[in-house]
């Protein structure tokens, strides 16, 4: 059985706590990523495949699949 892949994410912004529902890219990782509110530009964390790894609220599509 194939899992339902969820392809929308709440990236929390840390330096503003802003969030933002964003749509991840179903096979390519997102490395950066500019916050809309504060412009800060979000860099995944060490031993995170992409930004919505480390700042969203659901994994990453290729994470999903793992
Ligand atoms: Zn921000």
């Amino acid at each position: 059985m194939k899992k339902a892949i969820i392809s929308q994410s709440l990236l929390i912004c840390p330096s503003c706590q802003h969030k933002t529902l964003e749509t991840m890219p179903d096979n390519t990782c997102q490395w950066f990523y500019e916050c809309v509110h504060c412009h800060t530009v979000l860099k995944p964390k060490a031993g995170d495949c992409c930004v919505f790894c480390s700042y969203g609220t659901i994994p990453c599509p290729s994470m999903q699949n793992k």
